[in-house]
């Protein structure tokens, strides 16, 4: 699959498993999302692009690859020990080992935090005017979170920098940009998470499943049980190689079935940020 269709097959999952919006075309209820994990109307699209550049991921064991072009020099640096690492493209980061490493990566993320709010609470003891008086506390530091989370935000950065490059095409000679793109994204994503304390996880592990079953689909097939060489029961028409899986019925990456594809999955995730859009703003949009 191209980098857009996995983008944009990213960003639909989050809308279906996240979105509780109800479409009302004529006489017709179309339901937009799933509700299985609700997350707030700000949380369908800040969880959304994450969730698109998380279904870019497992590609960044390609150099080469847009997705390594993405967050210059950090992406380029990352591209190349993951693609040594992995052992070539769609190998071990398009395995089940591979997307349990990716989840207990955004969960060692998730929990290491630094608590900057608090720090800056307790030093405002001693702010000029406030000594002495318990529970004085200046603006700015009241306005502060509690705590940061370092990793995630570096790793947030650097997702949605490649959902941003992927999917607006950006020329490579503009990509320093996507570090802008990105860090004000990130502060957008950090002011309105998605209501759910397990949220990045379920965004990182969800855009990398979906980017696994989107290669799986095509011809080139993924290394499905990396690093283990073994066959599953399945037909030789399930295989490229001895160890590649796929079923096949999409074609090869970027055929007109996947375009085919991506037209309506794009129309459903932009029909799902744009019902959490109106809902956030507190409109009604009638046809
Ligand atoms: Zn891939």
């Amino acid at each position: 699959m191209m980098g857009p269709s996995h983008a944009a097959c990213g960003a639909a999952a989050w809308v279906a498993l996240t979105g509780t919006y109800t479409v009302h075309l004529a006489d017709v209820s179309v339901p937009v999302g799933l509700g299985v994990m609700p997350v707030g109307d700000p949380g369908v699209i800040t969880g959304a692009l994450i969730c698109a550049g998380a279904a870019l991921l497992p590609d960044l064991d390609h150099p080469g690859g847009t997705v390594a072009r993405s967050l210059p020099p950090l992406s380029t640096w990352v591209a190349r020990a993951v693609g040594k690492l992995s052992g070539g493209h769609r190998r071990a980061t398009h395995s089940l080992v591979g997307l349990l490493l990716i989840i207990v990566l955004a969960l060692l993320s998730q929990r290491a935090s630094v608590p900057v709010g608090d720090a800056l609470r307790w030093n405002s003891f001693s702010w000029p005017g406030t000594e002495g008086q318990a529970g004085e506390i200046p603006d700015a530091a009241a306005s502060l979170p509690g705590q940061v989370w370092p990793l995630a935000a570096v790793l947030s950065v650097l997702l949605i920098a490649c959902a941003v490059k992927v999917l607006a095409f950006v020329p490579d000679r503009l990509s320093h940009a996507n570090w802008i793109v990105g860090i004000l994204l990130g502060a957008f994503v950090a002011a309105n998470p998605p209501q759910n304390p397990r949220w990045f996880v379920v965004a990182v592990g969800l855009g990398c499943a979906v980017h696994m079953l989107g290669d799986l689909l095509t011809t080139q097939g993924i290394h499905l049980l990396w690093p283990l060489r073994t066959s599953l029961p399945l037909p030789t028409t399930f295989y490229k190689g001895r160890s590649f899986v796929r079923f096949p019925v999409l074609g090869n990456a970027g055929s007109a079935r996947e375009i085919a594809l991506l037209v309506p999955v794009t129309l459903y995730a932009l029909a799902g940020l744009f019902c959490a859009g109106v809902t956030w703003a507190g409109l009604t949009v009638s046809i």
